[in-house]
């Protein structure tokens, strides 16, 4: 009996978005044609199109149509730039909160082939993706951030122990999946009360994991330690803005931002979204590296598929990252890693290894 198709969403989004998404959908497409898996793509309005279309970047049927979806792909959005009042609001962060998205996934692996300054690299950041100091998630109303006077901005810092024990717990599950070592990130000699509280409940669940390897690094001393040994790292555990400035790292460590995939995920839904922003400095080009929305496709259809126990999904994922560890093999690489391949070479070649 064949099984049902498997309904993705794409949401192309801005700067270098819809070149990379389609990308990241075509290698998908060709994975996904062997027996037991079918894809099918409900493309969906978001970012500055959305406005032009809808007036909204997130406009209300895209989240009705993501509610009938468990897995989509989100293309990066440069919302910054959007016309008032649309700046105000993050599009990813409204759909992070919608569907309590609250661990962000953040792998970064050198590869062979790929010029990187750590060779060595092979990391997962896990990212707590809800609170922390992030304006736009830790308020039940209003903003974190606002001025009292117009010379004086403030930020609104959140850590609780329920979001701080479930990030812990995908965390230590991940390292029994890798290496079984967990690095629990956080600056708790001076943010004491918030970081001090991210890290004591990463402790008292480490208990709960007597197989894993802890140790803790503050965050400052955790950016000279990858630079330094990356080798010697393998899940990082951190809160939300120490995580997103420590996989910006990571990912250019092993070669590019460029490479640096990522999922958001609750216990249910999966959003494929790389760790890059838009681009807008060579948006338009020809010329963005897709490899890291790619690889967060495949990410998601590996999770997708290990929640529905479809293993036609994994193994579409599995073959996605054997195709791309083999273009890159072939020294196919675009810009950023210094090579020439535009987008489309690229990902004709991945699709290639796909045979
Ligand atoms: P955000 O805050 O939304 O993550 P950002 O300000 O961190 O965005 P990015 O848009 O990620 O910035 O871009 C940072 C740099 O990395 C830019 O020089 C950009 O051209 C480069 N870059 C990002 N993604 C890619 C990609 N896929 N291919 C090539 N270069 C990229």
């Amino acid at each position: 009996m064949s099984e049902s198709p498997v309904r993705v969403g794409v949401l192309a989004g801005d700067g270098i978005g819809p070149e990379i998404v389609p990308a990241a959908v075509a290698v998908a497409e060709a994975a996904a044609r062997g027996p037991g898996v079918s894809l099918q793509w409900v493309e969906l309005p978001f970012g500055r199109a959305a406005i032009e279309s809808h007036g909204d970047p997130v406009p209300d049927d895209t989240l009705r149509a993501l509610d009938d979806l468990d897995l989509w792909i989100l293309g990066p959005h440069d919302s910054a730039s959007y016309p008032p009042p649309h700046a105000a609001r993050t599009p990813g962060a409204v759909i992070r909160s919608r569907y309590g998205l609250f661990a962000n996934l953040r792998p970064a692996r050198a590869f062979p082939g790929v010029r990187a300054t750590a060779p060595d690299i092979d990391v997962l950041i896990v990212r707590e993706n809800t609170e922390g100091l992030y304006a736009d998630r830790n308020m039940f109303a209003g903003s974190g951030e606002f001025m009292p006077t117009p010379d004086v901005a403030l930020a609104v810092g959140m850590v609780t122990r329920a979001a701080s024990e479930r990030i812990a717990r995908v965390a230590f599950e991940a390292a029994r999946q890798r290496s079984s070592r967990v690095t629990i990130v956080h600056k708790a000699n001076v943010l004491r009360l918030t970081t001090g509280l991210f890290r004591d409940v990463c402790r008292v669940v480490a208990q709960d994991f007597p197989d894993v390897d802890v140790d803790e690094q503050h965050v400052d001393a955790m950016a000279a330690h990858l630079v330094r040994r990356p080798a010697d790292f393998d899940v990082v555990v951190t809160e939300n803005l120490f995580g997103d400035i420590l996989s910006d790292l990571a990912g250019e460590l092993a070669g590019s931002l460029g490479i640096a995939a990522s999922v958001n995920c609750s216990d249910t839904k999966v959003m494929a979204q790389a760790t890059h922003g838009a681009a807008p400095d060579i948006a338009g080009r020809g010329v963005a590296n897709p490899a890291a929305i790619i690889l967060s496709t495949a990410m998601a259809l590996r999770q997708h598929g290990d929640a529905v126990s479809r293993p036609g999904l994994v193994a579409a994922a599995e073959a996605i990252e054997a195709a791309v560890a083999a273009a890159f093999a072939r020294s196919i690489a675009t810009a950023d890693l210094g090579g020439t391949a535009s987008t489309a070479r690229f990902t004709d070649e991945v699709i290639a290894e796909l045979g």
